[in-house]
């Protein structure tokens, strides 16, 4: 269990990056590491620009910094400060509160936070991974008491459709979305984004994922069951991600991004990629957003 992540280290993070201008060195290879492309004119050719790490067109002269355009756009605090916070939240099997953040960064708590809502934003799942093999689905209630409201949601409960991939006797990969209604059109949504249609899925006999057949041909519904006692990966799966979510304050309102952040983790933790690498390129990728828009 101890050895599921295979990262960078923090000696070797710290390392790679002691300054900020380390930091604007590797967003700028990142940024175009497939050359650049003029955001303004289209044209293909650059030099450098006057601040260090930025590009300048050849052809119109428009700049463009390593951070316009990504993630880390008008981060007002120190860069290097920032990559720390994708380090840990890359790293940490179960991530970090913006507590803890702010006590190793020496930030303010609310800046940590901020940001790191925003990372969240860019571990959000690409929908280019379906399941292919064995998966089961089913939906769990998150908030109040839990139990009893199937068919819609309430103020305070949220609904959640969880999807998972078996391999040999554990689960490699996890998906999780929440919905308004457990009806076939959201459940067969979420299915079709993140389950390849030959699939064999398994579900219970609730009666929304009944018209889904059409759509997966290898879908199969069982009987749940006492206590869900059929379907005992999923279970544990939603258990886990329910205690996680109990020891992390957030709004329910703010639900997907954690449910986003803890399947990105738990879809990475068997993999051998790079993991800081991967989030960074996504932090790059991701256009840039308020955090007024995020949350409030
Ligand atoms: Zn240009």
């Amino acid at each position: 269990m101890e050895q599921r992540f295979k990262s960078l280290s923090l000696f070797e993070f710290q390392d790679l990056f002691s300054s900020s201008e380390d930091c604007l060195k590797y967003l700028s290879k990142l940024k175009w590491q497939d050359g650049f492309n003029c955001r303004h004119c289209g044209h293909g050719h650059s030099c450098d620009g006057k601040a260090a790490y930025s590009r300048q067109c050849t052809s119109c002269r428009y700049v463009e910094s390593p951070t316009a355009q990504t993630l880390f756009h008008k981060v007002k605090f120190d860069l290097l400060k920032a990559f720390y916070i994708v380090y840990f939240l890359s790293t940490n099997k179960k991530g970090i509160t913006s507590t803890e953040l702010s006590r190793k960064l020496n930030l303010r708590q609310k800046t940590c936070w901020a940001f790191k809502r925003k990372v969240m934003k860019a571990m959000k799942s690409s929908g280019h991974h379906p399941i292919t093999g064995r998966a089961e689905v089913d939906e769990t209630v998150f908030g109040g008491q839990e139990t009893g409201v199937r068919g819609r949601k309430n103020k305070n409960k949220k609904l959640v459709v969880v999807g998972i991939e078996k391999k040999k006797k554990g689960v490699s990969r996890i998906y999780a979305r929440v919905i308004d209604k457990a009806d076939a059109k959201s459940l067969g949504a979420f299915m079709k984004d993140h389950i390849a249609p030959d699939a064999n899925v398994t579900t219970d006999k609730w009666s929304g994922y009944r018209p889904l057949i059409k759509d997966f041909q290898n879908l199969i519904q069982l009987y749940s069951g006492d206590k869900g006692g059929n379907f005992p990966e999923i279970h544990r799966v939603v258990m886990n991600l329910k205690g996680w979510l109990r020891g992390v304050h957030h709004h329910v309102r703010d639900l997907q991004d954690y449910l986003d952040e803890y399947c990105y983790r738990f879809n990475r933790s068997f993999m051998k990629e790079a993991l800081f690498d991967n989030l960074m390129n996504r932090m790059i990728k991701t256009k840039p957003c308020l955090i007024k828009n995020i949350s409030d």
